[in-house]
């Protein structure tokens, strides 16, 4: 039987996951403040970096150190202090914990462990600059860090090329460039691309263009923390029947003359133009 209890009533006990600031220290919201002022116990990835931040907000603390290379022993040692009915919190460097960032690790051994947990919201870099990018937002692919060897990364965007869906990458200031020009090649030159620069910083920016442009880009100008947001995949030709492409050319020629709505259904789906001129003359012509 699946054992239940709601979050915030009961006697389990509940570890506290917050999202904190990925720059801008005015995202720090007003319920994570709460919670981390309330706490007994402040776990984090990095014990200076949360010091200085809570520092900021008047929060003084006792903290626990709970990073990649000791996450297994600091679990416990959480985990203990729950059961005890100590009240703790995580917080990684910035963003969520556990997204490309330690805690995950930690909330799969709570969860075994009967502990609840809750979801303090805040900033994440991934979502920021997918909703700046302009490319589709509705269905997106969060892939995080590529690998820092190059054959492992090439390999991995050889898997991701027919991917129909926006891609969110994080990436390191010292790889951009080589991460960049093996999107334009294996991805694609022609695929629209955004790199989100510094997001919530003073020097935030959104790069947009298509990945051969971005391969280009001065490296030297790339500096801070970034994103790199990739557009989704044209469906590939060999995949649409004849009918899928009458319907695609009906839509178009609701609004559109032959011409215009032959062009369009070929460019957006990445097949030739004779191949939708044919169908269309099948089945429009009279
Ligand atoms: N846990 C974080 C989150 O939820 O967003 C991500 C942490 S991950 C270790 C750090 C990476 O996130 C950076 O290398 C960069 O790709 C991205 N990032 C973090 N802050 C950013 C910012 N202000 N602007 C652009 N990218 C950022």
């Amino acid at each position: 039987m699946i054992d239940r209890e709601l979050n915030f009533f009961g006697k389990k006990p509940l570890l506290y996951l917050v999202a904190t600031p990925i720059g801008n220290l005015g995202e720090m919201t007003p319920r994570a403040l709460d919670v981390l002022k309330e706490v007994d116990f402040v776990a984090c990835e990095d014990t200076r970096n949360s010091g200085s931040l809570l520092k900021k907000f008047g929060i003084d603390k006792a903290f626990i150190s709970c990073h990649e290379h000791n996450e297994e022993e600091a679990s416990n040692k959480i985990i203990g202090l729950l059961k005890e009915g100590k009240k703790v919190a995580y917080m990684s460097d910035a963003g969520y914990p556990t997204v490309s960032d330690p805690g995950e690790r930690l909330t799969k051994r709570c969860i075994e462990a009967g502990i609840k947990v809750s979801v303090i919201n805040g900033p994440s870099a991934a979502i920021c600059g997918l909703v700046g990018s302009g490319l589709e937002a509705n269905h997106f692919y969060f892939y995080g860090f590529l690998p820092s060897k190059p054959s492992a990364r090439r390999k991995e965007l050889e898997a991701l090329k027919t991917r129909e869906d926006t891609i969110v990458f994080y990436e390191a200031p010292h790889r951009i460039g080589d991460t960049l020009s093996d999107m334009a090649k294996i991805l694609g030159e022609d695929r629209k691309a955004v790199v989100a620069r510094e997001l919530t910083k003073q020097h935030e920016e959104y790069i947009r263009g298509t990945l051969g442009e971005m391969a280009l880009l001065d490296e030297s100008t790339l500096i801070g923390e970034m994103v790199i947001i990739v557009e989704k995949a044209k469906t590939i030709a060999k995949t649409l029947s004849n009918d899928e492409i009458v319907d695609l050319l009906k839509e178009k020629l609701e609004s559109l003359s032959s011409k215009e709505a032959i062009k369009e259904v070929a460019k957006e789906q990445g097949i030739s133009k004779n191949v939708v001129y044919d169908v269309y003359l099948e089945n429009f012509k009279n």
